[in-house]
């Protein structure tokens, strides 16, 4: 084993095993450390020399725009407990290569983003084996998770992305190849950070990947580098390929691959149009020319928030880039749209979730199973905007054993990167009727006035109205019990 040494901008040495045939990727080529905790990747000299402002930018990501450093390192991170939490979302470089060559030093995967089964075992879980109609038939049953996990990892996703913007920061190249996904932990990581454009800096020499580049990229590639008209990724762009990345996940097909022919001159044209100056969503209201014929499930089934947002992304925005939702629109949506699955109760079901998108028919949209209780209590959350005036703000189905978190109890707290996620009550039907249990809630306060105290149980009687918490922020919870 030869072991060689790559010495950093700081002056810092990280070590390399040399092997004959490296990974390689379109930009770079991988070596691991001995120890394999952490890799040292090398740019293709070819693109390193299209690029003469790579090294700064390595510097403004490295370091003032690094979200997993704090801000009292040279990082931009606001607390540790954030910068953490994005080390699981980001595979953040860690030092930048000047010797031999160019290069980065970024941490290894951690290893539930390999496959540890099947015909892919020990290969990186890279999104697009899990959406390739081929190689998802491929896949055991045991690498696929549910769609619960799917949710989950979007969530992840949406906002990795939606930190990346709030600093002006934009991936350039989002796709199920730069997201690896764990859909059994319900987890994704967003890797080849160091092509990130950063604001005051050129961009990298990128366009993004077939499927992911927005139709505006797309349709003005033909223009100069320095044509105004010229669209290049940005921060808008990123929004569509975030769009595009949450639908296939969440539905398994691709928002603009249908059966519409654009161009007979060659399969090169079709496709370019397609996918930039004449994309058409595969559901769009209006026009059903591009819809798939066995299009069974329609997108509507995410619920209102994602419908919304999926209109916006695909049919107000898709030609109108200043339309589309930004990635903390998405993960607000999604982490509401959470709040409304139910477990589908048939064991063979694929998805083993659903939303609850129609109140008068709880029923499973993959397998057409209905929900096995006749009643389903829905727990209408509202909080107080000014003295005495409560308005809505939430919801979220109490099925049973669905848990409660401080999120839900006050309307100052989210589940992003600095939730606590103590469970704080959780609902049961027991005897015929549903009920709360007060786990961790210091001030739960009865429909009648009494406190609750924990341990204790409120029961969830349609229309009852309780305060979760008496304190500052606490919200209220008014109870809609839906009949089956
Ligand atoms: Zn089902």
């Amino acid at each position: 084993m030869t072991v060689l040494d790559a010495t950093l901008s700081d002056g810092r040495k990280a070590q390399y095993v040399l092997v004959d045939n490296p990974p390689a990727g379109g930009m770079k080529k991988t070596y691991f450390s001995p120890d394999r905790s952490y890799v040292v990747q090398f740019y293709h000299k070819q693109s390193a020399a299209h690029d003469p402002q790579r090294k700064s930018r390595l510097e403004a990501i490295l370091g003032k725009y690094n979200p997993t450093i704090i801000q009292a390192q040279g990082g931009a991170a606001a607390s540790e407990t954030s910068a953490d939490y994005f080390k699981r979302l980001f595979c953040w470089p860690t030092g930048i290569v000047v010797q031999p060559d160019i290069g980065i030093v970024a941490p290894t995967y951690p290893g539930h983003y390999f496959f540890a089964d099947g015909p892919f075992k020990g290969k990186e879980k890279e999104g697009g084996w899990f959406l390739g109609t081929k190689t998802r038939k491929l896949l055991p049953g045991s690498e696929l998770g549910n769609w619960k996990g799917y949710f989950s990892l979007c969530i992840c996703m949406a906002r990795a992305v939606r930190r990346l913007h709030l600093a002006g920061l934009a991936h350039s190249d989002l796709s199920s190849k730069n997201v690896l996904i764990d859909p059994l932990q319900g987890t994704s990581v967003i890797i080849d950070i160091d092509s990130l454009v950063v604001p005051g800096l050129y961009p990298p020499d990128m366009m993004g990947s077939p499927g992911y580049i927005a139709p505006e990229v797309l349709g003005t590639q033909h223009l100069p580098i320095n044509d105004p008209n010229r669209h290049l990724p940005s921060i808008a762009t990123d929004q569509h390929a975030l769009a595009v990345l949450i639908y296939q996940y969440l539905l398994l097909r691709h928002p603009l691959r249908g059966p519409k022919l654009h161009s007979t001159a060659s399969a090169e044209e079709d496709e370019h149009l397609a996918m930039g100056s004449k994309a058409l969503f595969v559901e769009h209201p209006a026009d059903s020319s591009n819809q798939p014929r066995d299009l069974k499930i329609p997108y509507t089934i995410l619920g209102q928030d994602l419908t919304d947002l999926i209109k916006r992304a695909f049919v107000d925005g898709l030609h109108a880039p200043h339309k589309r939702p930004a990635a903390a629109e998405w993960e607000r949506g999604l982490t509401k749209t959470w709040d409304m699955l139910i477990p589908c109760t048939n064991p063979v079901c694929t998805h083993q979730m659903f939303v609850l998108a129609d109140p008068r028919s709880v029923c499973c949209p993959f397998c057409k199973t209905f929900y096995p209780i006749n009643t389903l209590p829905v727990l209408k959350l509202r909080s107080e905007r000014r003295p005495g005036q409560w308005l809505p703000d939430g919801q979220i189905v109490a099925f049973h054993n669905q848990s409660l978190f401080p999120w839900h109890v006050f309307d100052n707290l989210y589940s992003g990167e600095l939730a606590d996620r103590t469970p704080q009550a959780y609902c049961v039907f027991h005897e015929g009727r549903w009920l709360l249990i007060n786990q961790a809630m210091d001030s739960l306060t009865s429909p009648g006035g009494n406190r609750v105290p924990i341990g204790s149980a409120v029961e969830l009687k349609d229309g009852a109205r309780f305060r979760l918490s008496q304190q500052a922020h606490g919200r209220i919870a008014e109870v809609q019990l839906l009949q089956v």
